[in-house]
């Protein structure tokens, strides 16, 4: 018998490891302990009518994994994938959702610090982070067929979700995606098992605006973006409040007393230069970002209020 499109694609491949969240919610769980570096999580809903899918991960081939995990679970056919933003760990593997029938919902702000030198430059340097043989058969698949820059509700065999745009708090192609009945939140990398997301692409200050919001939601479950899923929503949003307003503060206080940038950061460890999302790393980059925030609104040149 000819296989389906979708099986083909996903044929051979071993599916992850998924958590029921609630009935027919799943979390594909990635890596934990390794912060932003690890595989990140993914999750999709099945619904009467079709499967949506939320993420798309790092890959082509962890793409077609992500696909034999939701084969595994359902047969309904892949309908919708949404993106919770355009970094290449998170929407790489989409082309494999796109030719199992996926259309995509995605922010339409493409851009990011990596893909500064275009689309090529970015696909070739994944590739040396993942492998050719993961990246065997990639083509873009992250613009969306269904843009959002607001607010959208998607309704889909009897399920709703509520997909809207935060703020550009960790990137300007951010969305979450919160399931009011279920009361289950998809926050992407606005949150990270260890509270330090990145904001080089985004804004400290947007972040924590968006932290309230996920706040006032208050979900049952959230999914962050990279590692384990919090026991209580609550606590990772703390933790992640914690660190950027501490960061604000300090940074803060040394624009306001002159000290430079550099003697600003000198207390905290050299960021890892092969590894720019290793927490070093992010604690350095970030450091430098809020820096020049506060250096803008000090030197009154920040519109926002
Ligand atoms: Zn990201």
């Amino acid at each position: 018998m000819p296989l389906a499109p979708a099986e083909a694609d996903s044929a051979g491949a071993a599916p992850y490891p998924a958590r029921e969240l609630a009935p027919g919610v799943f979390a594909v769980v990635g890596d934990t302990g390794r912060g932003s570096e690890g595989r990140p999580n993914a999750g999709f809903l099945v619904t009467a009518e079709g499967v949506v899918v939320i993420d798309a991960l790092a890959s082509p081939a962890q793409g077609a994994r992500l696909l034999a995990t939701i084969r595994a679970a359902t047969r309904q056919p892949v309908r919708w994938l949404v993106l919770t933003h355009h970094h290449p760990d998170h929407h790489f593997g989409a082309v494999a959702l796109r030719r199992a029938g996926a259309k995509v919902i995605a922010h339409p702000d493409r851009r990011t610090l990596a893909s500064e030198g275009g689309d090529d430059a970015l696909a070739a340097d994944w590739t040396g982070v993942v492998g050719a043989e993961a990246m065997r058969g990639f083509q873009y698949a992250n613009a969306p067929d269904r843009p959002v820059t607001g607010t959208d509700t998607l309704r889909l065999g009897g399920r709703t979700l509520v997909i809207s745009h935060p703020g550009a708090a960790h990137s300007p192609g951010d969305l979450i995606v919160w399931l009011p009945k279920e009361r289950v939140l998809f926050a992407g990398d606005l949150l990270v098992e260890d509270g330090v997301t990145m904001v080089v692409d985004g804004d400290s200050r947007l972040l924590l605006d968006a932290l309230a919001t996920l706040d006032g939601q208050n979900p049952r479950v959230v999914v962050p973006g990279h590692g384990a899923i919090p026991e209580k929503p609550a606590t990772l949003v703390a933790t992640t409040r914690r660190y950027l307003t501490q960061l604000q503060s300090d940074m803060r206080s040394a624009v306001e007393r002159g000290v430079p940038m550099q003697r600003a950061i000198a207390s905290l460890p050299p960021a890892d230069g092969d590894r720019p999302v290793s927490l070093n790393s992010r604690r350095r980059r970030n450091a430098v970002r809020v820096y020049l925030e506060e250096e803008r609104r000090f030197m009154g040149l920040d519109a926002s209020p």
